[in-house]
């Protein structure tokens, strides 16, 4: 940054909110799985959104990439700079205010550097639910939820964050403030400009506001582990569970034993639910706005069905508070769990439900001939035919010496993915990571509109540079 700029951004944002230091603005310049630290010439965090709109016109003006920063949780280096160090990072988090909330029009309108725990216990005070919710709650803002449309346990029942926003402040490349902050549920005026906002990670403009949808607060949820033979079963008990519970299911999660070991190991204390092993597991939560003994039937009634087709072995329902958070922790501590084995090589794919089982066994089959033994490491959200397909080495060690081979695996998972029509990134977005794999599995028809977009949103290109694009 030239100190002209760097002078003018301080008078915008004040002198505290602008660190150059290399030691304070480390904590900015690292990604959440430390894999990559770039460099940057200032790390400034305005208050508000005129300030935002002043510091995007000042570097608009010397051409100074920007790279948009929330809760820096992201999985795909979108929010943090290249090695050059020529960018800014603006980090949201001091716009962190709940601005304003509707419970006749179940809306809240936030800052966008709130953090989403704080936005759901606000909820929570005000008697309603916003279901957005995932592992990195305390630390995400809803600005990256946005940018990066996350998805999360609850998007069978209420979809991902793109679902739950229905309007949005953003400051736009040219540091204009476009106030599309509609608490509306219809609104066919022509194109849909919020849209191109979720879910472009940045490289748009900066969201600075959003208006949320609310919901009910359910009156129970409840919990059950179920225990199947195959990936088969389990979407034979999806499809038997929305079919007696509908609406209700909010949530069918995917995990293999595999991952139960992996969470066995490194965190003993956690529970496990069945005497013996089984191939998979499904998580299953109902939640009911009527009674806590509705929900307790449906499930029970379902799993029963279940049972007796011979599409589930066994099955936990929890009964108690402890119970439901002891099976949520262990799908929760399956990452953690691997963080904690070692590296491994991730895919965060999408495919039609009807579709994984056979891409499990031609995918499994592929990976297992071309590195005998390698450890795969499947879960997921199979309600919404999102698995975090992982490929850890054999034997469990030599995990740096196995990343040599992240291209070889990323071919064939990513060849596979296309083959059944899928996609390679289902929730966590593209970043710098997956640039080059969009660039290899998008048609050239969809990256010349989305290259069309980016030149007339951001002609100057200094909206998070090298990101998705
Ligand atoms: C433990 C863990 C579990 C996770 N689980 C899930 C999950 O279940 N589902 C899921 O979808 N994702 C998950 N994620 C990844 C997910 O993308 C992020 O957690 C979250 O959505 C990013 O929010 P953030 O505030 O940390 O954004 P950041 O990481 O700071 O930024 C992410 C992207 O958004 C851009 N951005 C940030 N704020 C703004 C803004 N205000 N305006 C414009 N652009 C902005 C950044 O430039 C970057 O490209 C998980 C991550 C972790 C670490």
């Amino acid at each position: 940054m030239t100190d002209a700029l760097l002078a003018h951004c301080r008078a915008i944002v004040g002198d505290s909110h602008v660190l150059d230091d290399q030691a304070a603005m480390a904590p900015f310049l690292t990604d959440w799985r430390g894999r990559f630290t770039g460099r940057a010439r200032a790390v400034v965090s305005p208050a508000n959104a005129d300030e935002v709109a002043a510091v995007v016109r000042a570097c608009a003006g010397s051409r100074t990439p920007i790279v948009p920063q929330g809760g820096r949780t992201g999985l795909v280096l979108g929010s943090v700079p290249d090695a050059s160090g020529a960018a800014i990072v603006l980090s949201l988090r001091r716009m962190n205010r709940v601005l304003a909330i509707d419970p006749a029009n179940r809306t809240m309108t936030v800052e966008a550097g709130c953090i989403l725990y704080d936005v759901q216990q606000a909820a929570l005070e005000a008697g309603m639910l916003f279901p957005l919710s995932l592992a990195a709650e305390g630390s995400c803002t809803i600005g990256g939820n946005l940018a990066t449309n996350a998805g999360g346990t609850a998007v069978l029942r209420y979809g991902n964050t793109r679902e739950l926003c229905l309007g949005l402040e953003v400051v736009t490349a040219r540091g204009e403030v476009w106030n599309g902050l509609r608490a509306l549920r219809k609104d066919n005026t022509g194109y849909a400009l919020r849209e191109l906002f979720i879910g472009a990670e940045g490289t748009l403009g900066v969201i600075t506001k959003a208006v949320l949808k609310l919901y009910p607060q359910p009156k129970a949820a409840l919990t059950a582990l179920v225990a199947l033979e195959s990936p088969r079963d389990a979407l034979r008990l999806l499809g038997l569970l929305e079919e007696r519970c509908g609406p209700v299911l909010t949530a069918f999660e995917l995990m293999s034993e595999v991952c139960l070991q992996l969470v066995a190991t490194h965190f003993p204390d956690l529970p496990r639910p069945f005497p013996v092993r089984h191939a998979q597991y499904a998580l299953v939560e109902l939640s009911s706005n009527e009674s806590e003994e509705l929900a307790e039937q449906l499930l029970e009634s379902a799993i029963g069905a279940a049972l007796d087709a011979d599409i589930a072995l066994d099955a936990v329902v929890a009964t108690s508070v402890a119970q439901t958070l002891g099976l949520w922790q262990l799908r929760e501590h399956i990452p953690l769990a691997q963080a904690a084995a070692g590296k491994n090589i991730k895919h965060d794919i999408s495919l039609p439900v009807s579709r994984i089982p056979d891409f499990l066994d031609r995918t499994n089959a592929a990976l297992l001939a071309a590195f005998p033994g390698c450890q795969l490491v499947t879960f997921g959200h199979l309600g919404d035919g999102n698995l975090h397909y992982n490929v850890a080495p054999p034997g469990g060690s030599g995990h740096d010496a196995f990343l040599a081979n992240q291209a070889a695996v990323n071919r064939i998972v990513h060849d596979s993915v296309a083959q059944e029509g899928g996609s390679i990134s289902a929730e966590h977005g593209i970043g710098a990571l997956k640039r080059d794999e969009l660039a290899r599995y998008k048609s050239a028809v969809e990256l010349d509109m989305m290259r069309a977009i980016k030149a007339a949103l951001d002609p100057l290109g200094i909206m998070n540079p090298g990101k998705i694009l």
